[in-house]
Order: structure tokens, then sequence, then C-alpha cells
């Protein structure tokens, strides 16, 4: 397999999956490639098919735990594929342009209706699988359509509706699609005002969470009629520890990484919380987090 991916400049063998998580966790990848267009991505596609390869797409990995085994198989990244061009009030971006990016560009243009979204740390790809939002602003509420790659490596476009769009998921959810580019359609607003709004969205979340640290964000998904930070807060559990893994004291809903943590350390933490607050509130905590790789 080395010998043929040979041709490809941007592929990596045996690459520790920490390098890459927002977590500093996660064993190797077997394969890694971060493709600097389209084009390449969907050569090397066709090589990893050819070797039935088992194949991972990634964008900023802020979601994600990978196993301390690492992925056997083939990762791929998205961060070089990163166009981004404007028509009118709708904004195209490609799969792995971040969304800070994407709320800069808006705010250039003197677009609204990223500012709540700005701050998620992640891709548009990684966005749109997971119906990302914040401050009451999801992808659901912005997004007009998306493209994406099928198994065939033919180029199809989803329409707003086709997304079914749900909490943390989308159509792609599960799914071996690749994310290729979205659109977002946006209100002209007064650039000071948008600049104001998203300063705002940025001080709340510096208050409210342990950006200090590596972590994924809330960890689970918010379960009907509760939050999980609040459920997991009042069920005792802000600093408990396993190794260099906490849940943090600043926001319950995040468990971080104080140095050293493992991704064993995390899931340790996170079927914890599972069975304490399900004993004590009879709530079953869904993980938000993607968990991927070898036990
Ligand atoms: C400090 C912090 C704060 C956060 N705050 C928020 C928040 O406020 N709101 C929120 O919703 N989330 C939040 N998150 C979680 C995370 O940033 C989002 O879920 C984000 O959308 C994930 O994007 P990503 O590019 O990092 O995806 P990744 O972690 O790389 O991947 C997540 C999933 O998306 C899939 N995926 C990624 N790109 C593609 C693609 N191009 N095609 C197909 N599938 C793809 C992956 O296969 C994987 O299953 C936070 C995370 C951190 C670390």
């Amino acid at each position: 397999m080395k010998i043929i991916l040979d041709e490809f400049e941007f592929v990596k063998f045996n690459e520790p999956m920490s390098n890459y998580t927002a977590y500093k966790t996660g064993g190797p990848a077997d394969i890694l490639a971060i493709p600097e267009d389209t084009a390449s991505l969907k050569k090397l596609l066709v090589v990893l098919k050819e070797n039935q390869m088992p194949t991972y797409v990634f964008g900023n990995c802020t979601n994600l735990i990978v196993r301390d085994k690492g992925i056997r198989g083939a990762v791929i990244l998205t961060n070089r594929l990163n166009g981004i061009e404007v028509k009118d009030n709708i904004i195209t971006a490609s799969c792995g342009i971040s969304m800070a990016k994407l709320a800069a560009f808006a705010y250039e243009k003197g677009l609204s209706g990223m500012e709540a979204v700005s701050g998620i740390p992640g891709s548009v790809g990684g966005a749109v699988y997971m119906n990302a939002g914040s401050y009451g602003t999801s992808m659901e509420d912005i997004l007009i359509s998306s493209q994406y790659l099928d198994e065939e490596m033919n180029i199809c476009s989803l329409s707003k509706s086709e997304h079914e769009f749900g909490c943390r998921k989308s159509f792609y959810t599960d799914k071996n699609l690749i994310i290729l580019n979205a659109s977002f359609v946006c209100t002209h607003r007064d650039k000071k005002d948008i600049k104001k709004d998203m300063i705002e969205w940025a001080k709340k979340r510096k208050s409210s969470q342990p950006l200090e640290y590596p972590s994924c964000g809330s960890v689970f998904k918010r379960p009907v009629g509760y939050y999980a930070g609040k459920l997991i807060e009042d069920a005792g559990l802000k600093g408990y520890s396993v190794n260099g893994a906490e849940i943090s004291e600043k926001h319950a809903g995040f468990i971080i990484n104080k140095g050293n943590a493992s991704s064993k350390d995390i899931l340790t933490i996170i079927d914890f919380i599972k069975t304490v607050v399900y004993n004590k509130y009879k709530v079953d905590l869904e993980p938000e987090v993607r968990i991927i790789g070898e036990e």
C-alpha cells in the first residue's frame, strides 16, 4: 500500500491522531492524507477504494475521540479544501473552511447570519455533518444547500429540506459520504453591529467554557427537557478525574484533558457519567462526540 500511495506527497503513514485531535489524544492512523484540492481527493479515493481501504473523513477533529490503538485504514483531513465565494447574499464555502473563517468572511462582506456560530472551532463539513450550533443558531437555520461526493465518486447536491437536520445530526450522519461544500444564506447588516455580536458571543464562550484546556466541547447531546451539564453538576461530578482527564469545574458538560490524558481515560469518564446520571435521574445521556478507532 505504501508503494502505491507514494505518488501522493500529502500522504503520511502510521501518523499519531493526537497531533490532529482537539483532545490531543488518539493512536496512529495507518494512513493520513491532507489533499490540496478535490481532484487529488478523488484520485486518492479511487486508489483507496481499489485497495478496499476503510476511509474516514474529518475536518478539524474537534468533535472526535480516537481510541488509543488508532485507526486501521485511511484518514482524510479536509483543511486544505478551503475555497470560499459570495454571490449576492449567499456564501458558498468548501468543507475545510473553519467556521471562524466563514464568519470572518461574512463580516468582511457585511453579511449577517454567522455571528452566533463564529466560535464553533470546527470546519464547514463537520458543522453540516453535526448540525452544529450555538447561542440559538444551528446549521439548519442558515444553510440552503450542500454538495457531496457519493461512494461512486459522483458530485451530488442536497437542498435544505433534504438535510433531515435533527439534534446534532443530519442526513450525512453515519453515512460514508464526503461533504464538499455548503451554501449559506445571509442578510445585509451594518459591519459594526456584526462585529459587536461576534465579540459578545466570544466573551460569553470564554467566560463559560474551559477553553484553556483541550476538549471536544459538550460531550453529550442535550437530553429532551434537561441540560446535560446541569445533570452532571447536580450529580456532584464536577472535578471528577481519571488520570489526566477531568470533568470541568467551569462547565460540567465538558471533559477536559489536563495534560496527559489518554482517550481511554476520557471514555472511562463518559461511561461513569452515563451510569451515575442514569441511576440518579433515569436520563440516558447520548454522546455528541464521535468515537472511533480500535479498542
Ligand atoms: C472548545 C469547543 C467548543 C465547541 N463548541 C461547540 C458549539 O458551541 N456547538 C457545537 O455544535 N459544537 C461545538 N463543538 C464541537 C465541534 O466543534 C463541532 O461539532 C464541529 O461542528 C465539528 O467540526 P469538525 O470539523 O471539527 O468535525 P470533526 O470532529 O473533524 O468530525 C466530526 C464528524 O463530522 C464528520 N465530517 C467532518 N467533515 C466531513 C466532511 N467534509 N464530509 C463528511 N463528514 C465529515 C466526521 O466524519 C465526524 O463524524 C465544540 C468543540 C470544542 C473543542
